[in-house]
């Protein structure tokens, strides 16, 4: 994963040290030596990532950072603050500026790496959601923003996989406070279960477990089918780079060591988070963007464009099995009316209901879509002629039968419809002339008096 990393940093010698090792793992590294410039080069939307020392003459890393956090264009863009060691005090003001995450000095290579990459995949996720955003018009950045970056709920819920009771609890009731649920399993061969069933938001596990190997344990959760895709945190006990190393090429997300620092854990676990909550609402939105492109938002039917796909596949089934298959070109008669009687939403009630009574007559193996307007395609496989025969009498009668009610003006009214149907042909058969004629019978339908069926192609 390439990126763009902006190193700020008052010391030349610091700000080289750090593009050393990020240009060492392909990252493109641009360094400055002041807020102001650093403040100019995320306006431009020039870096992915920041890594702000905290101590610089003038503007202060804090101030950089609170600047870039209440800027709609820069708040996406995580921030690392670089901080002098053991500086406690510097990270409660860090966190309050809206920094992202911590790395001390000297900065250690895999803290580096761990801190980069883990808000980096972040990045990616609200950059795509961005995009998304900014091409449908529909999707408020703000709400967006408001649901991410909200404080955690009894929602959240962090699975915290550490024997030494005392340790578990701290962080427990750390996570407490600060808002999450927690549930803590202190015998390791029972996690994998637990996770499963609980479906945690978080897991934190300590890579020092005594009757087990945490790193096996962090394997499994990344193996297993249900656990896979779960945030990790791990927690060690001595910096022992090695481990830690090997625990993120497993696949775990960041890490903290011991003893920890209840303000680093919060940023962690609330990177992971909002990690996760970009990922629901991509999920979501991917979803609502797929119905859309291929639903009718009025009736619920597939559209047009649907229908154009899932013919062609159906008619070359047909062709390949030599199979039946047969098409309903429905139109409801005089609609117009109805419109002039009681108005656009009348139409729109009656529009609904002969969709729904439509829906209850046909059968799984039917698909219905609105063509647009009054008019509908019923797509039947493995159906004969008379077998569609006699469904499309079916829907002719129970459209007939009884009054639609118009819910605006309490109305009833008589509705009735025409229907055309084709049946393929065989080889040479296209979706095209199967639509074709079946419009031909829905014009033949209409012309001799409508509320009826027509095959079009008896011959
Ligand atoms: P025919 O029996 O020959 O089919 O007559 P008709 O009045 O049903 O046909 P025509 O095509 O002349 O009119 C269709 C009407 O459907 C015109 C249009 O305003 C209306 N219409 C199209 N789409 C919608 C819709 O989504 N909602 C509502 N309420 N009306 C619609
Ligand atoms: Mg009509
Ligand atoms: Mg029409």
């Amino acid at each position: 994963m390439t990126a763009r990393i902006l190193v700020v940093d008052d010391l030349p010698v610091n700000a080289r040290l750090l593009e050393a090792k990020l240009t060492a793992e392909y990252y493109q590294v641009t360094v400055v030596d002041n807020g102001h410039a650093a403040i100019e080069v995320c306006k431009a939307g020039g870096c992915d990532l920041v890594l702000l020392d905290v101590m610089m003459p003038n503007l202060s890393g804090f101030e950089v950072c609170r600047i870039l956090k209440s800027d709609a264009d820069t708040l996406h863009i995580p921030v690392v603050l670089v901080t002098a060691l053991d500086a406690a005090r510097d990270r409660v003001e860090g966190l309050e500026a809206g920094a992202d995450d911590f790395l001390t000095k000297p900065v250690s290579d895999v803290a580096l790496l761990a801190r980069v990459k883990s808000l980096l995949r972040l990045k990616l996720l609200v950059d795509e959601l961005r995009m998304r955003a900014a091409t449908a018009q529909d999707v408020q950045l703000e709400i967006l923003y408001k649901r991410v970056f909200a404080s955690p709920s009894a929602s959240d819920l962090v699975l915290i996989a550490d024997d030494r009771e005392s340790s578990a609890k701290r962080m427990r009731d750390i996570l407490m406070r600060a808002g999450y649920r927690v549930v803590i399993e202190q015998g390791a061969r029972r996690v994998v279960d637990l996770a499963i069933e609980k479906n945690p938001t978080l897991a934190i596990v300590n890579l020092d477990i005594a009757d087990y190997d945490g790193l096996r344990l962090c394997s499994e959760l990344r193996a297993h089918q249900l656990t896979r895709n779960l945030p990790l945190l791990a927690v060690s006990d001595e910096t022992n780079e090695a481990r830690l190393s090997k625990a993120l090429d497993l696949g775990v997300n960041d890490y903290v060591t011991r003893p920890i620092e209840p303000n680093e854990l919060l940023a962690r676990a609330m990177t992971q988070l909002r990690r996760e909550r970009y990922t629901d609402y991509l999920r979501e939105s991917v979803q609502t963007t797929m119905e859309l492109a291929i639903k009718d938002p009025l009736t619920g039917l597939y559209n047009r464009r649907y229908l154009q796909t899932y013919l062609a596949n159906h008619v070359k089934i047909a062709g390949e099995k030599n199979t039946p298959l047969s098409l309903l070109v429905l139109d409801i008669d005089h609609f117009k009316s109805v419109n002039d009687l009681h108005g656009h939403d009348g139409g729109d009630d009656v529009l609904v209901e002969f969709v729904e009574r439509l829906s209850d007559n046909l059968r799984r193996i039917d698909l219905a879509c609105r063509l647009g307007g009054e008019e509908f395609v019923v797509i039947m496989p493995e159906t004969d002629r008379t077998l569609a025969t006699s469904v499309a009498e079916r829907i002719r009668e129970v459209v007939a039968r009884e009054p639609f009610r118009i819910s605006s003006d309490g109305q009833t009214v008589h509705i009735t419809t025409s229907i055309g149907i084709s049946c393929f042909h065989g080889v040479g058969d296209t979706p095209e002339l199967m639509l074709k004629r079946a419009d031909l019978g829905l014009y033949k339908a209409k012309n001799s008096g409508r509320n009826r069926v027509i095959v079009a192609d008896a011959a």
